[in-house]
């Protein structure tokens, strides 16, 4: 079927689990601190279907630190008033903090457009260990859709098939997604250090691909990849596009006789970036951009 709809995707928060470090003195987080410290937020993606200008869905996935004032932006600038749904990679602090927050708020709200009880999609691993251990409260306020990998979920003229990540033993049922919307793919890949199903054809040819990147120099260690780590999957899935988000470059000060030993700021990122990328289009995620609005698709 043909979808009735077009598809803008926010990057509503780039930052990794700690966001821009107090206290650090890096070229990264001084760049923080003395730009604007207040606008960060934990990676977390806005996928809204709008039809003439009018939103009439808006798919959100995380929810972590940051998130809800960088919504609040998103409905000044693009009207952008209610969640249908949540969608969550995995159960970690930074990917599902302002759950509570973000769930309240929309009992509160009046729109008549509001999902009520707000439709939560998680694995039960994620949902267990993460959302409902901390946030007590949220289950009552709540409707918890267990997701399983390849089960794909129909969301308007949105199709989204999980497929499932390790991320390490501290985050049971993690997840990564892939969202198809017309003949556009977009492949998320949350927080991970393999893909066990890496082969599969869902992977390949995506329009887009988000990647996470927590450091430059591969540290598996961390059970998060690395930009150099992701060199091998952008090639063998040759998006046409990549993105790289959730940076810290905290682990690369092991590397110090590197040229890259410790956080870089945008611009050397960038320039480092570039080096290594060759024919690939690969590119820093920035926080707000907006495919489909801010940043075209790629064609
Ligand atoms: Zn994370
Ligand atoms: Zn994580």
């Amino acid at each position: 079927m043909a979808s009735t709809t077009e598809l803008l995707l926010r990057v509503n928060g780039v930052q990794p689990a700690f966001g821009i470090e107090f206290g650090l003195d890096s070229p990264r987080a001084n760049e923080g601190r003395s730009g604007d410290p207040y606008r960060q937020a934990n990676v977390s993606f806005s996928l809204v279907q709008r039809r003439h200008d009018r939103i009439v869905r808006h798919t959100l996935i995380d929810v972590g630190m940051g998130v809800v004032p960088s919504l609040l932006e998103f409905e000044q600038t693009h009207g952008v008033h209610v969640v249908d749904e949540v969608l969550l990679t995995h159960p970690h602090f930074d990917h599902f903090a302002q759950l509570d927050w973000l769930s309240m708020c929309l009992l509160r709200s009046d729109r008549p457009d509001q999902p009520r009880p707000l439709p939560i999609h998680a694995s039960t691993d994620c949902w267990e260990n993460g959302p409902n251990r901390i946030h007590r409260h949220l289950a009552e306020r709540s409707d918890f859709r267990p997701l399983e990998p390849a089960r794909k979920l129909v969301l308007g003229d949105l199709r989204v098939t999980p497929f499932a990540v390790d991320h390490g033993p501290k985050a049971p049922g993690a997840l990564g997604f892939v969202a198809e919307h017309g003949k556009r793919k977009i492949v998320i890949s949350g927080d991970f250090v393999r893909i066990a199903d890496e082969d599969h054809p869902r992977m390949f040819d995506a329009d887009v691909l988000f990647l996470e990147a927590n450091t430059w120099h591969p540290a598996e260690w961390t059970s998060h990849q690395s930009v150099l780590g992701n060199l091998r999957l952008i090639d063998k899935w040759r998006p046409k596009r990549t993105y790289l988000l959730h940076y810290s470059g905290y682990e690369d000060l092991e590397h110090q006789n590197d040229p890259i030993a410790g956080p870089m700021d945008t611009e050397t990122f960038r320039r480092q970036l570039q080096r290594i990328a060759e024919d690939r289009d690969i590119r820093l995620a920035v926080h707000g951009m907006i495919l489909g609005d801010t940043v075209t698709w790629p064609t």
